[in-house]
């Protein structure tokens, strides 16, 4: 196969610069996935309000090798509505971003060493699933759980939490749904309800039924965190406390600050004081204890806390895919 660029060490950014002149279709070619010898053209749908639509003329064998259901989908006549440039026109609804992302992947400019953005590695994971090519999605899949820490880019996810859902969801993957849910419980209730807007524009939302979800958690987590933090703050003294008076006074000033958070996720309060010196160290060894071991019940009852259906969930062990 000929290629008029360096593909397989590729790079570049993911998205498509809205300063790329279009062609007198109105359509921007991808500047590193256009080939000119590639005979199929294939156009991403465009979620950005001001961009252009964008095409990547790419070689359809390279696709059919990797995917039946690619070789299914445009092997079809009635798939082909156009030509341009002596090529079918296929329109895909994927965005441009994650269209860029899978042929990329395709022509073998990721490997599984890369740090993907979590984009990138969702977009992998998402059309990989989709068009059943399965190197593709298991690119992505490591990226989003790196083995020495498989929980950390999830747990990190901050405002793609519903993005994740959506994804675990599409893919049928529950212990990913579950940390990816449970993350949605920590954003605030404005994306929570109204929803994120994914690096290429998509505004993603939480369906109704995983919206209760999270909405429910969100409830008992807060309760729960509530109860904690006012039952531990309220016990007597250690006896190994070294200055009683001024810890407990600490304890009581801190109250009307931390019951009040109403989000989701555990307690962190207490782990955070290793290095703070306005109350005993017995103490904060003892509140450290309590809250670690607060938050190991809430993680190994997080599927019946979440409702979730996980068999067999363990939270310390690696996440499988397959
Ligand atoms: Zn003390």
């Amino acid at each position: 196969m000929t290629t008029t660029a360096p593909l397989a060490l590729s790079r570049s950014p993911t998205l498509i610069s809205p300063s790329l002149p279009a062609d007198k279709r109105g359509m921007v070619k991808d500047p590193d996935y256009w080939f000119e010898d590639g005979n199929i053209i294939i156009t991403a749908t465009n979620f950005h309000p001001r961009s252009r639509p964008c095409g990547f003329r790419v070689h359809q064998g390279a696709l059919f090798s990797h995917s039946t259901v690619l070789q299914d989908l445009l092997g079809r006549p009635l798939q082909v509505t156009d030509t341009a440039y002596n090529c079918a026109v296929v329109h895909f609804s994927e965005s441009g971003h994650n269209l860029k992302c899978f042929l990329r992947a395709i022509y073998g400019g990721i490997g599984p060493n890369d740090d993907l953005p979590f984009a990138d590695a969702a977009a992998l994971v998402r059309l990989g699933h989709k068009y059943d090519v399965a190197r593709v999605y298991t690119l992505g899949m490591g990226s989003l759980f790196p083995p020495k820490k498989p929980w950390s880019r999830l747990l990190g996810s901050g405002d793609k939490a519903i993005e994740a859902a959506n994804l675990f969801t599409a893919i049928k993957c529950p212990p990913a749904l579950l940390v990816a849910l449970y993350c949605c419980t920590k954003l605030d209730v404005a994306s929570l309800i109204g929803g994120t807007i994914r690096t290429d524009g998509f505004l993603e939302t939480l369906d109704a039924h995983n919206m209760l979800l999270c909405l429910r958690a969100r409830e008992m987590f807060a309760r729960r965190r509530t109860t904690f933090f006012v039952r531990t703050i309220t016990l007597p003294p250690q006896e190994s406390c070294k200055t009683p008076s001024s810890c407990r006074e600490h304890l009581r000033d801190i109250l009307p600050t931390y019951a009040d958070d109403v989000r989701g996720g555990f307690s962190e309060l207490f782990l955070d004081w290793e290095k703070d010196d306005t109350i005993c160290a017995p103490c904060r060894k003892f509140l450290a204890r309590r809250e670690q071991k607060f938050r190991a019940s809430l993680r190994s009852s997080l599927p019946e806390l979440m409702g979730v259906d996980v068999k067999s969930w363990d939270p310390s062990r690696p996440v499988v895919f397959a």
